[in-house]
């Protein structure tokens, strides 16, 4: 039996009075400040996972009471509604699984229902004992029975019980995990999208199930294409799958390869270190050095330069045509703007161009601090503009009529230099920045450090791609201004900077750890992968 004073060191009740020379350090300056919700020292939880759940497989009841109760007397956001789900938060760990089981129990057994967080909770144990061995007939079963106990209750679920259950459902040797698949749909009613983990709970186990059939590679494929069209990147649990079944294995890591170049993906260096085992298990099938990238891209492992990142003509008309398109039909491309600014505009266009850059005057002027006097403003405006006439560069500069009240001297250089244009200022200016450089031609060159997300995306899922490696060639920006006034400009980087294959050979870069939210900015990633797929492996087709 657990010495229960012990527990009360651990988690003080309000009930239980320590004498000063008893109490825990953490525990004395608790007693002077209660902690508030959002500003909890997270490492008391630790220290009860620790010190106590993690040492037993089961308490007793009057243990887990002395728990429940020391829970809701210590910390202010936890209450008797959240504080069974708490507890099984803090006893996920996949060996946890008897413990968490023997909690429910004594809720049970106590009298009381736990409700459905309670229950989502004890599924995710369920899921991380099942990542560390094969679960029994039993506790699938249990898993079943929760599953089914959840979904009656209520006919349309919020999205974190259908995120739980998926990964209750997944953990099934039997068919039981196709019941899942409905609720990945019922998420999309519920929310504007399924989460990165109910995705990757699905597609992982649609690449990993026994007696695969085709349909269920086809599901984990359909399954990514959505995540990563919503720009949600598969954890690298689903590449680890796929990459698992050495039967399926020539035809998929080909479709994965392409997967990664479509998506501009960079894998983790999880990922990358099973490419590279891998490669060691079927030599035949793969070859895999880990690489770096020297000057212009060449590839430290086969010599070969890395693919230059320029479009076709075919793709850049096709590039410019849609944007056009938008702008003079769609018209939800000059938000807050003026027809008769957009007019005025256009025809300005047409009257000046053709430009070597296209330069985004504001954004310039604010990249290196906005707490600068209108002088400094003005003055990095006018230094980058003259960087561009120093290379015999015709220019043109967009900014606000605001602008005209800065330094007259420096402003009239860049007028004198350059074509200006001013815009009110409501406008973006971004979309004038996009349809100068575009209305140009395939040549012209802008300036600006936004990153362009939005119109990337308003093109589609076919264009992206496209206008990324457009914006990626021509993309200029001032990376910082020294102390005696010179500029640092980055230049567009002129090769690929995504998967890609090179005369037969897969160049895939990698980043550290997996990230949910990638920068769309282009850097050139310091780690790659030289892969070759051997030739059978194309003749090879499942
Ligand atoms: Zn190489």
């Amino acid at each position: 039996m657990y010495n229960l004073r012990l527990l009360r060191q651990i988690l003080p009740s309000a009930g239980h009075a320590h004498p000063a020379h008893l109490r825990p350090r953490w525990l004395a300056s608790q007693h002077k400040r209660r902690p508030q919700p959002g500003s909890l020292p997270p490492d008391r939880l630790e220290q009860l996972r620790s010190d106590l759940l993690e040492r037993r497989q089961e308490l007793s009841g009057e243990e887990w009471t002395e728990v429940r109760q020391s829970l809701v007397d210590t910390y202010k956001h936890i209450n008797g509604r959240n504080v069974d789900a708490v507890i099984l938060g803090v006893c996920s760990g996949p060996q946890q699984l008897p413990l968490a089981k023997n909690y429910v129990e004594f809720l049970r057994s106590s009298g009381s229902r736990p409700n459905a967080a309670t229950l989502g909770r004890l599924l995710r144990v369920y899921n991380a004992a099942y990542h560390a061995r094969p679960l029994s007939r039993e506790e699938q079963a249990e898993i079943l029975l929760i599953c089914r106990d959840l979904q009656a209750e209520h006919e349309t679920l919020d999205a974190t019980s259908c995120e739980h259950i998926i990964h209750g459902l997944v953990a099934m040797d039997s068919s039981d995990w196709r019941r899942a698949l409905p609720l990945l749909e019922m998420m999309k009613v519920t929310t504007s999208a399924p989460s990165v983990a109910a995705y990757s709970a699905l597609a992982e186990k649609a690449f990993s199930v026994e007696q695969q059939e085709q349909e269920d590679l086809e599901l984990a494929w359909r399954l990514l294409e959505e995540m990563a069209l919503a720009r949600k990147l598969p954890k690298c649990e689903v590449y680890l799958a796929l990459l698992s079944r050495l039967d399926r294995l020539p035809a998929q890591l080909k479709l994965l390869l392409e997967f990664l170049e479509r998506h501009e993906i960079l894998v983790s260096q999880r990922v990358a270190e099973r490419f590279k085992e891998l490669a060691q298990q079927v030599p035949h099938l793969l070859e895999a050095r880990a690489t770096s990238l020297g000057p212009l891209g060449r590839c430290q492992a086969c010599q070969q330069h890395l693919q230059p990142v320029a479009i076709g003509d075919e793709q850049f008309r096709a590039l410019r045509d849609c944007f056009l398109e938008r702008v003079l039909i769609r018209r939800d491309v000059f938000q807050r703007s003026t027809p008769a600014e957009v007019a005025r505009f256009k025809q300005y266009v047409e009257r000046t161009a053709p430009y070597d850059c296209v330069i985004d005057g504001l954004n310039v002027a604010y990249s290196t601090g906005t707490k600068k006097s209108p002088q400094q403003l003005a003055k990095l405006v006018a230094t980058v503009v003259r960087h561009f006439r120093d290379r015999d560069k015709r220019v043109l500069v967009l900014g606000r009529e605001h602008m005209r009240q800065w330094s007259k001297q420096a402003m009239h250089y860049v007028q004198s230099n350059a074509s200006l244009f001013l815009t009110s200022n409501l406008s973006h200016d971004d979309p004038f920045l996009l349809y100068a450089t575009l209305r140009s031609g395939q040549e012209t060159d802008f300036f600006s450090r936004d990153l362009m997300r939005s119109h990337a995306f308003h093109l589609g899922p076919e264009l992206k791609p496209i206008f990324r490696r457009w914006q990626q060639e021509h993309q200029f920006s001032l990376v910082t201004q020294t102390q005696t006034g010179r500029i640092i400009v980055k230049e567009p980087i002129r090769h690929r900077l995504s998967a890609h294959q090179v005369g037969g050979t897969w160049h895939v870069p990698y980043c550290e750890a997996y990230t949910q939210h990638p920068t769309d900015s282009f850097e050139v990633p310091a780690n790659w992968l030289c892969l070759r797929l051997k030739e059978n492996t194309l003749r090879d087709k499942q």
